[in-house]
């Protein structure tokens, strides 16, 4: 069974999909998914020795070795243009970490795959990414487990597309949607902010000027919000 954060990226994988995922650890993702029926292919890349003789071990003991191919590699490198991938999921990394790995993997996308992005932070780099490389974002979800907020981003390749920055930095969908997990997040986070600021306006050493102005900005934003009536 998967944690509900990879229940929830799981539902975003196309029924039928060849998935690449990427980071995988344990490949926890693909071989529920296969199991499931769900997908067709799949192959699990991850750059650290020990996580993929995780992954390997995790397939092998389902007996998916025919069907799920687990590579040691960076990032996009471990999609080959004969695998025939339609959905790549990037999940569990700093938001900035799958930024750099789709940015320095770029050469591996045919543009035709549907990203499912489960970032833990950084979702703003993230989203500006995904806008200055004409991806559009079709879905996004905020989900609480342990204790902890995740978001899921779910984008495709679509042309040019233009986010504000408040979207960028919300997520344009849940911004709609203002969804109670999504509420309860800002409002943490407001609060975190807050505390911040005052920890800045009681601190004997001078706070960089350009670091104030983002924290008011970003309190600012959060409050404008939370606080609009839709
Ligand atoms: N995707 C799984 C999940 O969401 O439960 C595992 C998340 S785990 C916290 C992050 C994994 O990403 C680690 O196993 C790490 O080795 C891997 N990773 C980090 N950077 C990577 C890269 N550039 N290429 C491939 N794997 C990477």
């Amino acid at each position: 069974t998967l944690s509900m954060r990879l229940e929830r990226v799981a539902a975003h994988v196309p029924a039928g999909a060849r998935l690449a995922d990427i980071g995988s650890d344990h490949a926890y993702l693909p071989v529920a998914l296969m199991h499931r029926g769900a997908i067709v292919a799949a192959v699990a890349g991850e750059v650290a020795l020990t996580p993929f003789h995780a992954a390997q071990r995790t397939v092998r003991e389902n007996d998916l070795e025919h069907l799920i191919t687990v590579r040691q590699a960076n990032g996009l490198a471990a999609i080959e243009p004969g695998d025939g991938i339609t959905a790549i999921s990037l999940c569990g990394m700093g938001g900035e970490t799958i930024r750099d790995i789709l940015d320095s993997g770029k050469t591996n996308l045919s543009g035709q795959e549907r990203l499912i992005l489960q970032p833990n932070g950084g979702e703003q780099p993230l989203r500006q990414w995904l806008m200055e490389n004409g991806y559009r974002i079709l879905s996004e979800e905020v989900l609480r487990e342990n204790r902890f907020d995740y978001e899921i981003i779910v984008a495709e390749r679509s042309g040019p597309v233009m986010y504000s920055a408040e979207e960028l930095f919300f997520g344009p969908l849940q911004m709609q949607t203002r969804s109670p997990a999504f509420m309860l997040k800002w409002q943490r986070l407001l609060h975190k902010r807050q505390k911040t600021l005052t920890s800045f306006a009681q601190a004997r050493q001078a706070v960089p000027e350009e670091k104030l102005q983002e924290l008011t900005r970003q309190i600012r934003w959060i409050s404008e919000m939370l606080g609009s009536q839709r």
